[in-house]
């Protein structure tokens, strides 16, 4: 999947967005996401069929998807995801290890989960990326 990255401050936002919500800077890149995250809230959704597991994933990078979760059959938050390769929209399944095929310095560590309810993607509040400095 596909998320912006800003290459003046270096942040990263997902859903598009024509400018930078972290520097306001002009039209961001776009780049491949990683494709790992943590399940940073969920529900079970249980109406009319097969019951369906509704997520936030916290990106590597940072930003929030709401997304559905495959094949987990005892989600909890905290728990590493990957992307279901081919998936559109994404999906995500449980995965053992996160992040050992990101590379590169310009990706923001996952350890801004913690404030994950004081900056939303969903509300069009501007996200803030990380605590770490960049
Ligand atoms: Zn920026």
């Amino acid at each position: 999947m596909r998320i912006q990255h800003c290459t003046s401050c270096r942040s990263y936002q997902h859903y598009p967005r024509p400018i930078c919500v972290t520097c306001g800077d002009g039209r961001p890149d776009e780049v491949e996401a990683a494709g790992t995250g943590t399940v940073d809230s969920f529900t079970v959704v249980h109406r009319a069929g097969e019951p369906f597991v509704l997520a936030r994933v916290r990106l590597t990078e940072g930003p929030i998807v709401l997304t559905h979760l495959t094949g987990v059959a005892d989600p909890r938050c905290d728990q590493p995801v990957r992307l279901v390769e081919g998936s559109d929209p994404p999906v995500f399944t449980g995965s053992d290890v996160i992040g050992s095929d990101v590379t590169g310095d310009d990706v923001i560590g996952s350890d801004v989960i913690g404030s994950a309810f004081t900056e939303s993607d969903f509300t069009g509040s501007a996200f803030t990326g990380s605590d770490d400095g960049l």
